[in-house]
């Protein structure tokens, strides 16, 4: 499965640390990584942390709730959850939630409302009925819920996953910048990138702080939809995805793109719409969830989201792609303005390719970031970084040693390695960034525009 998943394009594997144990979550990293290695596909592994999200326990099968059914809310963690008792694993839950609160399970597939509470449990009734399996959220208020973030269990994973080939973390309910720099200082320099999922009030007021010390974002639609007013969402999605590329990095958005897929062969006509206006926002990738991991038919699902996405491309224009790139955008840093400067010689050159040598992925991350429409090439020694740009917006990975001494000659190497590979050809006009070998990772100062021979 996964290599037919790989064939139909996926280029991210996100792995929910939600769900599963800790060996079979470290058994489906290792496979993910030798599967795409060994079918030469530069796929990068996301580790989802769970965040101080509040689960049921599994449900004992599919369980089928009607309307006005009266429910038992208890906490625990031991027993599974069945349609009478939902075993929540939050132990102030009967303190937390009170009487009169209408209660979101499963980012609001049911909803509860509580008409009773002693120390000892909640009694609810179904006034939104639906199906529910696995382990499903449990709506608390934020500004009720009694938790850090990162969580104790978040550090743990972090510890418990690193020597595994992990190549971006996702930070849950993230509120503000401060809990992006808790997970940073586990983390080491040069390894996972840091993706803060926003799907919290609290992340929206502090966006732009969050943004400045992440290295990817997330627009978390599902928890983002039972946090604030539902007609917010597609005007926050427009809002965070604006603000993380002025400040150069990649964003995706996720939940419920395809939802109707888990079951149909087709999707629904506001679903196809909603995946092309992603594009149109100018996201950096889309992402599947229930779609793929429960779905009937998920190498299905993928290719009809990659004939979408490669449908909408079509009607990117270069003018509101400019627009959009520069608009309140800062050029006064060296790696940006020379950035900018390889777009408008790509753009006015008509260039065939963007060659970024680059080490850490830095210099690729930040030309994606202006959206250009000609081919990025995100030429790098590192493994690792040639997998995190394939979350990045038109960036192709290619490898390239930087054994080279000098500007001149990375550059060189670069047309070399390109050609080899294909994407350019002779008489071809190739826009190349690099920094000086001398000058370290992630200092990109020189732009050449070559004609290739
Ligand atoms: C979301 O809430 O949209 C999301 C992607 O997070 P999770 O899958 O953890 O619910």
């Amino acid at each position: 499965m996964l290599r037919e998943l790989f064939a139909a394009g996926l280029n991210v594997a996100r792995v929910t640390m939600a769900h599963g144990t800790r060996d079979s979550q470290k058994a489906l990293i290792a496979t993910i990584r030798e599967e795409a290695d060994a079918g030469g596909y530069s796929v990068a592994i996301l580790v989802d942390l769970p965040g101080p999200k509040v689960r049921t326990t599994p449900f004992v099968g599919t369980v089928e709730l009607a309307l006005n059914d009266i429910v038992t809310m208890i906490p625990g963690a031991q027993q599974p959850s069945t349609a009478s008792t939902f075993v929540v694993d939050y132990p102030s839950l009967t303190d937390d939630l009170q009487v009169g609160d209408v209660v979101g399970i499963g980012d609001g597939i049911v909803h509860l409302l509580i008409e009773e509470r002693t120390d000892a449990a909640l009694t609810a009734k179904v006034v939104h009925a639906g199906q529910l399996t696995g382990r499903k959220g449990v709506k608390i208020p934020t500004e009720r819920l009694r938790a850090n973030v990162p969580t104790d269990e978040d550090l743990e994973m972090i510890e418990a996953l690193k020597d595994s080939p992990i190549d971006i973390i996702a930070v849950s309910f993230v509120r503000s910048a401060a809990d992006m720099l808790a997970v940073r200082k586990v983390v080491p320099a040069g390894g996972p990138w840091l993706m803060a999922k926003i799907e919290t009030g609290l992340a929206i007021e502090n966006l732009t702080e969050i943004i400045k010390v992440s290295d990817a974002v997330m627009v978390a639609r599902g928890d983002l939809g039972t946090e604030l007013p539902i007609e917010d969402v597609p005007h926050l999605q427009k809002q965070i995805i604006k603000e993380t590329v002025r400040n150069g990095k990649p964003v995706l958005v996720a939940t419920q793109m395809l939802e109707s897929m888990i079951e149909s062969p087709t999707p629904t006509r506001a679903e196809a719409t909603d995946v092309a206006n992603a594009v149109f926002d100018q996201a950096s990738a889309v992402m599947l969830s229930a779609e793929t991991a429960i779905g009937h038919d998920p190498v299905l699902v993928i290719k009809t989201m990659d004939r979408m996405l490669r449908r909408a491309e079509r009607e990117l224009d270069p003018g509101r792609l400019q627009a959009f790139a520069l608009e309140g955008r800062d050029l006064t840093d060296v790696n940006v303005a020379t950035a900018h400067a390889a777009w408008q010689a790509a753009n006015d050159l008509t260039a065939s390719a963007i060659l970024c040598c680059t080490r850490t992925g830095a210099t690729a991350r930040k030309m994606s970031s202006f959206r250009p429409l000609t081919p990025i090439y995100a030429m790098s020694g590192d493994a690792r970084a040639r997998r995190q740009l394939s979350l990045c917006w038109g960036v192709q990975p290619l490898l390239l040693t930087h054994s080279q001494s000098s500007t001149e000659e990375v550059m060189q190497a670069a047309i070399g390695a390109a050609k080899d590979a294909g994407v350019i050809k002779d008489t071809n006009v190739a826009v190349v960034l690099a920094g000086s070998p001398q000058a370290g990772p992630g200092h990109t100062d020189s732009v050449r525009v070559a004609t290739v021979s």
